[in-house]
């Protein structure tokens, strides 16, 4: 009887728990930048409009509905 056998390569050990932790050091996800508000003091992303009190570059460039309008 002729056996067909296809062979791949597999690994030699099982890699540790210290091993596999290492290696994932590396991957983890990178915190972007982040400012606050000069305004409200609310923490935003730079160059973009502040979504508590919609200030920007010394204007107000959104209208913020506040829960007294609201109400
Ligand atoms: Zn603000």
């Amino acid at each position: 009887m002729k056996l067909n056998l296809q062979l791949f390569a597999v690994p030699f050990r099982r890699t540790s728990k210290t091993k596999k932790r290492m290696r994932r050091t590396h991957l983890k996800k990178e915190v972007g930048a982040i400012c606050s508000c000069p305004k409200c003091g609310a923490s935003l992303r730079p160059h973009r409009a502040c979504s508590k009190c919609g200030y920007y570059k010394n204007e107000d460039v959104l209208k913020i509905q506040t829960e007294e309008e609201n109400a």
